[in-house]
């Protein structure tokens, strides 16, 4: 058992409260005790990290490039122990953690790069003898708020550039996956990052929420979660008397289209990986798949064949396919989705039922449903499980108004052998990223992720755009006399 405690001005303190780190493969094996933070050290992390800022923002740019690139060496030295430890705590398999951990390393080694890679732009001005420079700033305190579903990972692609870029941070990780957060916090210490640049505060967002978000001292917040959260944060932050900005990764019901042209073998193994791997827990998952009906029956009868070949089981067994749901409450909620699916009219054309397992675990059958209408509630809301609803179209003009009938807007995928149909969709699909097939999930590590509508609000995350969300702009006017 890890016995965790918080990072806050350069010290491990604990706190007046823990949380049980559980293990949702066997709840007879939990991964450790965290100690979770008062307010008032909520608030000594952001005045620790203001504080910092000074410093940080004018260190070279060398020396934040060696602390990432320390980082990602010791990530990508101990990735076989980091990807147990997400398997673990957050029930993947352990290939797909183990992916996790390579792509985490990967960015931090991409945002060390982009310390060096810094410049500025020199532009002419209109009036005689005067110079015009376009740089960037640092913001100052930025607050990371993640989710469960990529513990190592969605921290990485927030704190690495914020970091990169002379901010000072402060990161509340989900409660579910404290270990993978204070594993992160533990590499940055020993990479060198000076006290109070990062904080990690583990806490109740009921009690800490505030503190992070509507304190003077926060500028920035960058946030990955539900849709109903992400809008509660959005308010909290303009409550404050200087407006923060506001980065905000939400839900998604992505939509994977499929045409009578598509070769079944790649749309049935996109679909496959899109809507069950990593157990549906993707913001980027394929939870819709939308057929024109030339191929639906042979679609979605090999689509249930591949289905039976998938093995659901503890996320450390080499054979697993699909590990358990992250948590109860995560596992109530999709079970209520496939009773509402039941309800609506849908057919449950495989799966769906709680399996038992040698060990305690939150093992969920993943669930098909055909015959589902676009205005269902499984065709609309995110249920973030591996539960996904098949939708029979005529043709590519209906596929893709039913792939944009959504309120969402983050990943779209389309298998087809037609370039006319992929290019048009390519244009019109309202997505912030949209594949060929390809899964809808499953991004490259240095180009902007994000999305469009109710999914994304802010600027990009990833890669070089990044920087749109860490830093300022600054222009400055040079006449010499
Ligand atoms: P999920 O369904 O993935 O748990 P949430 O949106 O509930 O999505 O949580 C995402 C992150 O936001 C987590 O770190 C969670 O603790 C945090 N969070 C939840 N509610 C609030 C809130 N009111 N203020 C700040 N952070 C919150």
């Amino acid at each position: 058992m890890i016995h965790g405690q918080n990072w806050i001005a350069g010290e491990w303190l604990s706190g007046s409260d823990e949380t049980l780190d559980a293990n949702p493969s066997d709840r007879n094996d939990p991964v450790g005790r965290f100690a979770l933070v008062t307010p008032a050290q909520a608030r000594a992390a952001v005045a620790s990290a203001r504080q910092a800022f000074p410093g940080w923002a004018a260190a070279s740019p060398l020396r934040r490039h060696d602390v990432l690139q320390r980082a990602a060496q010791e990530i990508a030295a101990r990735g076989e122990e980091l990807a147990t430890l997400i398997a673990r705590e957050e029930g993947k398999t352990l290939a797909d953690a183990r992916r996790e951990v390579v792509r985490t390393a990967q960015i931090f080694q991409f945002h060390a790069g982009e310390c060096l890679r810094s410049g500025g732009e020199k532009i002419a001005s209109v009036r005689d003898g005067v110079d015009i420079d376009i740089t960037r700033e640092p913001l100052g305190v930025v607050t990371v708020i993640t989710p469960w579903n990529f513990p190592l990972a969605i921290p990485a692609w927030k704190i690495a550039p914020a970091l990169a870029w002379g901010n000072c941070v402060v990161f509340k990780p989900a409660e579910l996956v404290p270990a993978s957060a204070h594993a992160l916090a533990e590499i940055l210490q020993r990479a060198g990052v000076p006290p109070g640049v990062f904080n990690l505060v583990v806490g109740r967002s009921a009690q800490i929420g505030a503190e992070l978000i509507e304190s003077d001292e926060v500028d920035a917040i960058s946030f990955t979660g539900s849709a109903k959260t992400g809008r509660l944060v959005a308010a909290a932050a303009s409550q404050a008397y200087r407006l923060k900005r506001v980065q905000l990764e939400m839900g998604g019901k992505n939509p994977l289209v499929v045409l009578d042209d598509a070769s079944i073998d790649i749309a049935v193994s996109c679909a496959l990986d899109g809507a069950f791997h990593q157990t549906g827990q993707r913001c980027t998952a394929s939870s819709r798949v939308i057929v024109t009906r030339g191929i639906h029956r042979r679609f979605v009868h090999a689509l249930v064949e591949g289905m039976k070949g998938l093995v659901v089981g503890h996320a450390c067994h080499d054979r697993t396919h699909i590990g358990p749901v992250a948590d109860a409450r995560q596992l109530e909620q999709d079970l209520s989705y496939i009773e509402i699916g039941k309800a609506e009219g849908a057919t449950l054309a495989g799966g769906g039922t709680r399996l038992t397992r040698d060990t305690d675990g939150y093992f969920l059958e993943p669930a098909l449903f055909i015959d589902v209408h676009p205005s269902m509630r499984i065709a609309r809301e995110e249920i973030f499980g591996p539960v996904a609803a098949v939708l029979a179209v005529a043709d590519y003009d209906e596929a893709l108004a039913v792939a944009n009938d959504t309120e969402f807007g983050l990943s779209a995928g389309i298998c087809t052998a037609s370039l006319k149909h992929a290019q048009h969709f390519r244009r019109n699909a309202q997505a912030g990223m949209v594949m060929v097939n390809l899964p809808t999930a499953g991004v490259d590590h240095h180009v902007p992720f994000g999305g469009t509508k109710g999914s994304s609000h802010g600027p990009r995350e990833q890669g070089t755009h990044a920087r749109d969300m860490y830093t300022r702009i600054k222009t400055a006017y040079v006449w010499g006399g």
